[in-house]
C-alpha cells in the first residue's frame, strides 16, 4: 500500500496551468522531494495533496483510501497529514506542549499529553514544553513545528521549502536533525525544495519538476549519473556546455571524441560535462594520439576542492575557444596559462540532442 498516490494530477489558476498531469507515489517511511526551479508547481502539488487546494483533475489516495478524485474531496484536517510549510508558523500565544496539543484535538483527552510530550522528545525538545516560541531559535521552532505534525500520527508529511527560513549553518543542521527525526519516525514524506544539494541530502527519491511537469523521478543517484535531459543534468550544479556535430556515433569535441550512440551522422547534439568529470594532468606533451590539451586561465580554491579555469582551443570542426570549468579534489592550484592535458570521465559526461530539452 502506498502512503500516497497521486493520479493524473492537473491543476490551474485561471488560465495558468500550474501542474500538468503528474503522477507519483510515495511509499510508507519513503522520503521523497520535489525539487525544481521557482514556479514549477511545486507548492502547488503540496497544496492539492493537502487538501489546501480543491482538486481539480486526477486521483489522490492516501493509505488507498480516495482522498480527492471527481466525487470526493476531503477536507485538510480528515486528510491525516501533517504539515510544514513555510509560511505554517508556530501559535506565538500558545506555549510548546500546547502547539503540539493542538494537532492532537482529536485524540482522547489522558492519552494527548503522553503523545505530545513524547512527540517533543523525539524533536529533542521535551525540556521546553512550557517556553514560548519567541523563546526559540529558529531552528528550535522548526523542531517543534515538525513535533507538532508528526505527533497525530499521520499518513504523510508534506514539507514545503521547511528551512529556507534559516541561515545557512542552522539550515544545516536542522536538515540533519529533520532527516534522522523523520527516517527514525518512520514518516513517509513528501518534501519541497529548490535545492538540489538539500533534495539530494533528504531524498531517497527525487521528482524534478519543470512547467508543471515531471522531467524525471528516480533516486539522487539516477538524476545525477542517468540524466535524461539536458535540463536534469544541469539542474544538480555547474555543467560545462559543448555544441558538437556527430560523426560515426562520436560527437567531434575541441576535448576528444565523445561517444555518442544512437545519434544520426552530422546530427547537432550538446555535450555536458561536470566540473569534476575533467581530469588534468601536467608534465604530458602533446602529439600524435595523444590527450587534447587546455591552458589554465585561473585556478581558485575553495576548500574542499579546486576550481580551475581553463581554455580549450578551437579544433578543425569548431575554430571557437572553449571555457571550461574543472573541479579537482583538495589542493591542486596549476599556474596561469600552463598547459594540461585533460581526459573526461564517461559517468560525468553526457550527450543530448541540441536544444529540445533546455
Ligand atoms: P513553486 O512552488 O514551484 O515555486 P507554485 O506551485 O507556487 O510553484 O506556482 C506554480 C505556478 O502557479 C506559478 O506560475 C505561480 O505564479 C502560479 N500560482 C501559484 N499560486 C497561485 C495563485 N494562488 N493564484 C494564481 N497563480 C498562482
Ligand atoms: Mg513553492
Amino acid at each position: 500500500m502506498k502512503a500516497l498516490s497521486l493520479q493524473h494530477v492537473s491543476h490551474a489558476y485561471g488560465r495558468v496551468l500550474a501542474v500538468d498531469d503528474v503522477s507519483l507515489e510515495v511509499e510508507p517511511g519513503e522520503l521523497v522531494c520535489l525539487l525544481g526551479p521557482s514556479g514549477c508547481g511545486k507548492t502547488t502539488v503540496l497544496r492539492v495533496a493537502a487538501g489546501l487546494e480543491r482538486l481539480q483533475q486526477g486521483h489522490i489516495l492516501l493509505d488507498g483510501e480516495v482522498a480527492a478524485d471527481g466525487k470526493v474531496s476531503l477536507p485538510p484536517e480528515r486528510r491525516s497529514v501533517g504539515l510544514v510549510f513555510q509560511d505554517y508558523a508556530l501559535f506565538p500565544h500558545l506555549c510548546v506542549l500546547d502547539n503540539v496539543l493542538f494537532g492532537l484535538s482529536r485524540v482522547a483527552a489522558p492519552e494527548r499529553d503522553t503523545r505530545a510530550r513524547e512527540a517533543l522528545r523525539q524533536v529533542g525538545m521535551a525540556d521546553y514544553a512550557t517556553a514560548f516560541p519567541h523563546m526559540l531559535s529558529g531552528g528550535q521552532q522548526q523542531r517543534v513545528a515538525l513535533a507538532r505534525a508528526l505527533a497525530p500520527q499521520p499518513r504523510i508529511m508534506l514539507l514545503d521549502e521547511p528551512f529556507s527560513g534559516l541561515d545557512t549553518a542552522l539550515r544545516n543542521e536542522v536538515r540533519d536533525e529533520a532527516l534522522h527525526i523523520l527516517k527514525s519516525h518512520g514518516a513517509a514524506t513528501l518534501m519541497v525544495t529548490h535545492d538540489p544539494e538539500e533534495a539530494m541530502f533528504m531524498a531517497d527519491r527525487i521528482a524534478l519538476m519543470k512547467d508543471g511537469r515531471f522531467a524525471q523521478v528516480g533516486t539522487p543517484t539516477e538524476l545525477y549519473f542517468q540524466p535524461q535531459s539536458a535540463f536534469a543534468a544541469a539542474f544538480f550544479g555547474d555543467i560545462n556546455r559543448i555544441e558538437a556535430r556527430v560523426r560515426k556515433g562520436k560527437a567531434i569535441t575541441p576535448l576528444g571524441e565523445i561517444a555518442a550512440e544512437g545519434f544520426a551522422d552530422d546530427e547537432a547534439v550538446e555535450v555536458l560535462i561536470r566540473p569534476e568529470g575533467l581530469h588534468l594532468q601536467s608534465g604530458l606533451t602533446a602529439g600524435e594520439g595523444a590527450r587534447p590539451m587546455v591552458e589554465v586561465m585561473e585556478a581558485r580554491l575553495l576548500g574542499r576542492s579546486s576550481l580551475i579555469h581553463l581554455t580549450a582551443r578551437g579544433n578543425g570542426a569548431d575554430s571557437r575557444d572553449l571555457h571550461l570549468h574543472a573541479r579537482a579534489p583538495g589542493h591542486f592550484l596549476p599556474a596561469v596559462q600552463e598547459r594540461l592535458s585533460v581526459s573526461l570521465d564517461p559517468k560525468q559526461t553526457f550527450v543530448f540532442p541540441l536544444r529540445t530539452t533546455t
